[in-house]
């Protein structure tokens, strides 16, 4: 991680922290704690994935629920890093953070917890278009039908070995880039 890069992620992990004394989290405890968890980033080529929180191993752990001293690192997606994700950026930080706290899976709790943050009603769509932009980031061709036009992202050639669901068709590959 460069140093741009370090300084807008440290930037929306006290942007997000500070939401997160608004809504209520335990200013002494948690958000003391959450203050010193380590940030790094995913690969690159990271599609499904925008963030995972990663522990140390379970015999390290000083309690029998997780804390954030039991975290090594809290990564998240480089792309993520750029302006216009700034919303999704938070989401995605303050989603790992709660994992941070000790709520490890997705349950009703976790996604009560969830729920406060103020934008995380744009989740759903921004989530899909950082997805949409990562696939197209990691594929080098496109797979097109030249009667139905249905075009679908690839990172290889088709080399004339497939062809179109709907038509039948031989599929053409052109290159993205
Ligand atoms: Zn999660
Ligand atoms: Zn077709």
């Amino acid at each position: 991680m460069n140093q741009e890069e370090s300084l807008v992620l440290k930037k929306s992990v006290n942007s997000v922290l500070d939401t997160m004394v608004k809504l209520g989290f335990d200013i002494t405890k948690e958000i003391s704690e959450l203050k010193h968890i380590k940030m790094g980033l995913l690969r690159k080529s990271s599609v499904y994935r925008h963030g995972v929180t990663r522990y140390f191993p379970t015999s390290k752990w000083d309690s029998k629920k997780p804390n954030p001293s039991c975290v090594r690192v809290v990564d998240i997606h480089p792309l993520l890093l750029e302006p216009e994700w700034e919303i999704y950026r938070e989401i995605i930080i303050f989603h790992e953070f709660i994992h941070c706290l000790g709520y490890l899976g997705h349950n009703k709790i976790f996604y009560k917890l969830e729920s406060l943050w103020p934008t995380i009603k744009q989740k759903k769509v921004l989530g899909n278009k950082f997805m949409k932009k990562l696939k197209l980031k990691n594929s080098t061709w496109k797979w097109i039908c030249p009667k139905c036009k249905i075009e679908v992202l690839r990172q290889r050639k088709s080399s004339g070995k497939y062809i179109c669901i709907k038509c039948n068709c031989k599929l053409i590959d052109k290159a993205i880039r």
